[in-house]
């Protein structure tokens, strides 16, 4: 069979698909202002989607991440996600969302195919998630994500963005919410994009500190497979739900790559900050262009760095992460 490896001999049997950069939300790290030059009536469509799916699964990517923007906007997701969860092959079909209506939605998502749920939250306190996101909807989110654990999902993930004197006393808060309950909090070091130099140096929030902070409190990190990705993952006998971190800016961070991106008008994009994506549209018109795409991709896979160069403050042509998927 075909695989997806680099030069480093890297494998990636993880896409992440940014299928709308269109979002409703402000996250001050993200869309301060709002979404206001959105690109979605040019954003692929459900064939091209699916063409382009088939591709990677040929290339051994087993493993497929719905993001945006805010993915649940389009008006046909749920064809998104059953399109995608029916390609041979594919096994996870994850979505990353901002939970907007969720406690309405998830029961379909999870019928249309859905197999793994992230959901951002920066705050589990109602002032401050409005003051983050520009939405009083905290109850909303929470009660789509107690919907999806009773739909059956097994477990939930919850993004957390780690920002200095916004939300960085929350942790306990966070552990006493996972308690009892099967969800892994995943705290997310802030990143540097173009928009957001001044915001990334006043609130940027190193993850080991809270490493610290867990090890005390007796929280373990797991031992987790090989091809696992990038996240450190930690336990504690006494709660249910987990902790994970994740560090772009540790040492190592890019030798455990396991994802390659494609954004919402095809590009192919190596890595977040890449300086550029690669554009693999004209490939996805007919369905007899599978070959030529499936050999497109690998032969641009061969172009992926080493690493990100966000340490010496190149953050490439990523302005911020609705464009392309986080
Ligand atoms: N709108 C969806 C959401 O918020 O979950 C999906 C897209 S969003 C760009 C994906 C993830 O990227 C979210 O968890 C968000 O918190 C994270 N993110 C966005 N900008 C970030 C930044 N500058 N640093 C770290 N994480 C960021
Ligand atoms: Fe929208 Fe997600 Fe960015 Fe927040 S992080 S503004 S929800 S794309």
């Amino acid at each position: 069979m075909k695989k997806l490896q680099d030069r480093q001999g890297r494998n990636f049997p993880y896409l992440r698909l940014s299928i709308t950069d269109l979002c409703n939300f402000r996250c001050q790290y993200c869309l301060p202002d709002g979404c206001h030059t959105p690109q979605h009536k040019t954003a692929i469509s459900l064939d091209e989607i699916r063409r382009l799916a088939s591709a990677f699964a040929a290339l051994g990517t087993n493993k497929i991440r719905i993001s945006g923007g805010e993915p649940s906007l389009r008006s046909d997701f749920y064809d998104i996600i059953h399109t995608i969860r029916n390609i041979p092959g594919i096994e996870t079909v994850a979505v990353t969302t901002n939970g907007y209506k969720m406690d309405r939605r998830v029961e379909r998502w999870i019928d249309a195919g859905m197999t793994h749920l992230n959901v951002s939250i920066d705050s589990l306190e109602p002032a401050m998630f409005q003051r983050i996101t520009g939405h009083n909807r905290l109850d909303e989110v929470l009660g789509g994500i107690d919907k999806a654990l009773a739909a059956g999902l097994p477990s939930v993930k919850v993004n957390t963005v780690l920002m200095k004197d916004i939300n960085d006393k929350e942790l306990d808060r966070f552990l006493g919410w996972i308690k009892d309950q099967p969800i892994t909090v995943r705290l997310i070091e802030l990143m540097e994009t173009g928009d957001m130099p001044d915001f990334f140096q006043k609130h940027h929030l190193s993850g080991l500190v809270v490493r610290q902070q867990l090890l005390k409190k007796g929280w373990t990190q797991m031992i987790r497979p090989d091809n696992a990705g990038p996240a450190q993952e930690f336990s504690h006998p006494d709660y249910q739900g987990h902790i994970g971190l994740i560090m772009p800016y540790s040492r190592d961070f890019c030798n455990s790559c396991n994802r390659l991106r494609v954004n919402s008008q095809g590009n192919l994009q190596l890595c977040l900050f890449a300086d550029k994506g690669y554009s693999l549209r004209h490939l996805l018109q007919s369905d007899n262009q599978q070959e030529l795409l499936i050999a497109r991709i690998q032969e641009v896979l061969q172009l992926k760095e080493d690493k990100h160069f966000l340490d010496q403050g190149n953050t490439g042509a990523t302005t911020n992460l609705s464009i392309i998927g986080g």
